[in-house]
């Protein structure tokens, strides 16, 4: 998997705090932008999240590239509605030699990797037929979950913080467990106050709210999550 941070709002941490400071005050934003300190921006950040008033935080956005991703992780993706996604057709991009994503519970299991790499062979080779006799469009209906495709997404802060709320989860699948790890390290880079309560649920909301579904593990994610 390749996560690559393409572009991000300048400045994303200035941008929200001035955002949040005109909503109390008479001045305009040029103003608000100039007398904002880097100590006045972290109080504002801080207080905005504490309070959950979260509007501020959408004015600035993160464009994301990411490449060897399987299809399965694409479809997981594009749920996330509060987000712009552009991924490789399969209606206009031939996947006559298409790579494939192996889950690490079948790459380590000799018997189970034999009888999918088999598989993708097999599906590999009946795509390439289907494509001499009917459109790519319809070919592509053979092709399996694991099929590697590459994507650029934009969200803003707000819908990345409930995207790590929910896939940077123990709960969350592997793959897009991964991404949202890598995501969220790139974004830590950048806007490490904006993102100083973000993670999954039980660090950034403080409690775990899969019940009996949970990992079990909730020390030792908020531990991993306070020295990311
Ligand atoms: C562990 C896990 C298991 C899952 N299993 C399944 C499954 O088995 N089947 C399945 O179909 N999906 C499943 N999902 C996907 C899940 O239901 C969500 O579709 C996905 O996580 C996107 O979350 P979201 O809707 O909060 O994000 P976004 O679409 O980005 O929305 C962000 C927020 O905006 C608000 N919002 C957006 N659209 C609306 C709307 N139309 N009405 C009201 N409020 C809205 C909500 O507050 C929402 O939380 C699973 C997700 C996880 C993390």
């Amino acid at each position: 998997m390749k996560v690559t941070l393409l572009a991000h709002t300048p400045e994303p941490e200035k941008i929200v705090a001035a955002a949040a400071r005109l909503c109390y005050s008479p001045d305009g934003a040029d103003v608000l932008l100039d007398n904002l300190t880097k100590e006045k921006t972290a109080k504002f950040l801080h207080k905005l999240v504490e309070m959950g008033h979260l509007s501020p935080i959408e004015h600035v956005t993160f464009t994301f590239a990411v490449e060897g991703v399987s299809r399965a992780l694409s479809h997981q993706m594009v749920r996330h509605r509060i987000g712009s996604y552009s991924q490789k057709s399969q209606r206009y991009v031939s996947e006559d030699a298409f790579e494939y994503i192996i889950p690490p519970s079948i790459a380590e299991n000799k018997e189970a990797k034999k009888i999918f790499t088999e598989q993708m062979e097999k599906i590999r080779q009946a795509y390439q037929e289907l494509r001499q006799i009917v459109h790519q469009e319809d070919a592509r209906y053979v092709l399996p979950n694991a099929c590697e495709t590459k994507f650029v997404f934009t969200m803003n802060a707000r819908s990345l913080y409930n995207f790590f709320k929910l896939r940077c989860c123990n709960r969350a699948q592997w793959e897009i467990r991964a991404l949202a790890e890598a995501v969220y390290k790139e974004v830590k880079k950048v806007a490490p106050t904006l993102f100083a309560s973000a993670g999954p649920a039980c660090v950034s909301e403080g409690a775990c709210p899969e019940g009996e579904m949970t990992c079990g593990q909730i020390a030792e994610v908020r531990e991993k999550y306070r020295k990311l």
